[in-house]
């Protein structure tokens, strides 16, 4: 069947996500057969590099052998338990593991990114109350902050479209002012932006301190908001203030974990550790739903108790699913055995240097760059830039969805040197004809 047909019937039987399904009568889905490394293969045999690793979570891109081999071993083994009362290998070796490399403990799973951010605002809420101060019940996030979808992730999310719409069904949280780097005025740094969104958050915390759970970020790079990137030291100020005003540090890792940015978790780079971590996304190589919420100790010992009540009350059917976890372990294997850390910092290098061009065009601003993450905004009058530029990728044979007018790269770990050309060269070209104002945001053959 061909790509036409495909569409349709995904446009008559498939609600899509976070979509205006009316524009797809004009802007077409893209039907995709199957996947390999980078690239995506559609019905009539054409190729996409995916150049933002399906929504950040094809870490090793697609079908990497290892990942597959090892949920083949698992499903001939275990595909799942329950986990209330039973346990099994992947999720007992997965918790040991992450832990280690995490500083923190007691895996709790959840299956996305958002019933990680459930769990850690409830847990939170729960030791206060398990603590002596029930008063304790509002969270700080920050301004353009992305913590997921689902009703108590959406209190603490900053999406404008969102909130005016759920805005009625949402208990409201605290806003503190992002460390957006960009923010920068003439002659300021990237650290002086940081230390005044801290102070702000001061202000905040010697205010409301005592009713306030926890302070919940993603560190180092505010993702959905378009690839904000802050200074480190937002995040070493953040944990002191938190230490002295007894508020959580929820550091949301869900986009930047598994060495996104440079170092195994963001928080690393500001030399501290969160009270809690939540992890999904990359956690299995894009192969199966996955989360997970650690914790430090004390967290753990103040639910340690006779008492059912006071025990964490939060479950789900699929918990530490064992095909999950042995994708997660093999994910994990990945990176120690071919030290991809290491390996991304000469790609990013590579890529770098590819993008140069395209960071030196008058119409880009704010070109930037951490780890395997690349952004830049762009200057333009068109207000359909973000459609017009996807479609001018595709056409291309390369994904990428700009946010608003910010264009990001979020590529596999796997890019080869071949593979950054084709994406870099597409992505200077693109820009061209969008800015040129040829390209048609939308086919108007796509859909009948
Ligand atoms: C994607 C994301 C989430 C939500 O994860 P889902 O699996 O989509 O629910 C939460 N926080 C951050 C930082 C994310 O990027």
């Amino acid at each position: 069947m061909s790509n036409q047909a495909w569409l349709e019937r995904s446009f008559n039987a498939v609600w899509h996500p976070c979509t205006q399904m009316k524009r797809h009568e004009r802007l077409p889905i893209v039907p995709i057969a199957s996947a390999n490394g980078v690239w995506l293969t559609d019905f009539d045999g054409k190729r996409y590099l995916d150049g933002v690793s399906s929504w950040w979570v094809n870490l090793f891109g697609h079908g990497h052998p290892r990942i597959k081999q090892a949920i083949r071993d698992q499903l001939d083994q275990l595909e799942h338990v329950m986990l209330a009362g039973f346990t099994h290998r992947p999720v007992v070796e997965l918790s040991e593991r992450l832990a280690a490399l995490s500083g923190l403990g007691h895996a709790f799973y959840g299956s996305d990114g958002a019933s990680a951010t459930e769990i850690a605002l409830k847990m939170s809420f729960h030791y206060w109350k398990n603590s002596g101060q029930p008063g304790k019940i509002r969270f700080v996030s920050l301004e353009n902050s992305y913590h997921g979808e689902t009703v108590g992730a959406l209190a603490v999310t900053d999406v404008p479209l969102f909130s005016s719409t759920y805005a009625d069904l949402l208990k409201p949280g605290l806003r503190a002012p992002s460390p957006d780097a960009r923010q920068a005025a003439p002659g300021e740094t990237a650290a002086d932006v940081a230390l005044r969104a801290a102070r702000s958050l001061e202000n905040l915390l010697a205010k409301h301190g005592g009713e306030i759970a926890a302070v919940i970020v993603e560190p180092l790079v505010q993702g959905a908001a378009g690839m904000a990137m802050h200074d480190p030291i937002y995040l070493t100020e953040l944990r002191r203030l938190c230490d002295r005003y007894q508020v959580h540090l929820i550091a949301d890792e869900i986009a930047v974990g598994f060495g996104r940015t440079g170092s195994f978790f963001a928080y690393q780079q500001a030399d501290i550790v969160p009270d809690f971590l939540c992890l999904s996304k990359g956690i299995t190589g894009g192969f199966l739903p996955l989360s997970c919420v650690l914790a430090r100790d004390e967290i753990y010992q103040a639910f340690y108790h006779d008492d059912v009540a006071r025990g964490f009350l939060h479950s789900h059917s699929y918990t530490g699913n064992a095909l999950a976890c042995a994708a997660a372990l093999a994910v994990l294997d990945i990176f120690e055995d071919e030290d991809a850390l290491a390996a991304n910092r000469a790609k990013a290098e590579a890529f770098n240097a590819r993008l140069a061009p395209i960071a030196a065009r008058a119409d880009v601003r704010h070109f930037r760059h951490r780890g395997m993450i690349w952004a830049f905004d762009v200057d333009t009058t068109r207000s359909d830039f973000a459609l017009a530029y996807f479609s001018a990728m595709l056409k291309r044979g390369c994904l990428l969805r700009p946010i608003g007018k910010t264009v990001y790269f979020m590529p596999p770990y796997t890019l080869n040197h071949e593979e950054m050309d084709w994406l870099a060269n597409a992505a200077f070209a693109a820009l061209d004809e969008v800015q040129a104002g040829e390209s048609a945001a939308t086919d108007p053959t796509a859909l009948p």
